[in-house]
């Protein structure tokens, strides 16, 4: 399994060229593609892509409004997603339910339910093929399953939106929002994970000092037995 990240970027107004257009993630096995999320900068590009199907992690713009002119292939999401969705013009609409796995390209997909919003209720996916196993989760403020979701993954690719507490709030006694990075590490510590990406990079790192902060987090997660690193556009992974 080839992993691309097309792009970084959180739902922020800064950009650079490491970080320019919304998060979307390629993963290409045997043959195929198919497109992880499509944010609101992705419509025209989505076409030359040649995707064999995209799958949503959930309803804000960042991630869906790329298809709100529709898409040349299925759409795999949730109920509340489609729900928030309802009005794109997306023939092929099929239905994810968290851990109830299914195969796209000789990947097997699994979404596990997320803490982030209310209003546009997140999945993440662990995805494996193969011997291989990574888990997206660009958006998350907790996993409700985070044991059985991390168990044995070989690559968690994680939320860059904050380094701190700062975009985590509780609506409804629910957790929502943004888990900081060092929470995030700490999960796969306690895991076994130890290979960690961070995308939708946010405010606290694309308009900064990357470099230094990057470095900070890399020292931080060697503490805890981890490699992390944050992406950028176009960098490419092959999973064996
Ligand atoms: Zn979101
Ligand atoms: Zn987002």
């Amino acid at each position: 399994m080839k992993v691309t990240f097309l792009c970084t970027r959180a739902y922020i107004d800064a950009s650079n060229p490491l970080h320019r257009r919304h998060s979307a993630l390629l993963l290409a096995n045997g043959g195929g593609r198919v497109l992880v999320d499509c944010g609101l900068d992705w419509a025209e590009a989505l076409p030359g892509l040649h995707p064999e199907a995209v799958v949503l992690t959930h309803a804000h713009a960042d991630h869906s409004g790329g298809l709100a002119s529709g898409a040349p292939c299925p759409v795999y999401a949730t109920a509340a997603t489609w729900e928030a969705i309802a009005d794109y013009p997306l023939a092929e609409r099929e239905t994810v339910e968290p851990r109830r796995p299914f195969s796209l390209c000789g990947m097997l997909f699994e979404a596990f339910a997320l803490r982030h919003s209310l209003r546009a209720p997140a999945v993440g996916y662990r995805i494996r093929a193969g011997e291989t196993s990574l888990f997206y989760a660009p958006d998350l403020a907790a996993i409700d399953e985070r044991r059985e979701a991390l168990a044995g993954v070989d690559l968690y690719i994680g939320d860059g939106s904050a380094l701190h507490d700062g975009l985590l709030r509780v609506e409804e006694e629910t957790l929502c929002g943004h888990a900081p990075v060092a929470t995030q590490l700490g999960w796969c510590a306690r895991e076994g994970v130890q290979r960690v990406l961070f995308t939708h990079c946010g405010e606290a790192i694309v308009p900064g000092e990357e470099a230094v902060l990057a470095e900070e987090v890399a020292a931080e997660a060697l503490q805890r037995g981890v490699l992390a690193i944050f992406a950028h556009d176009g960098m490419e992974i092959e999973l064996h």
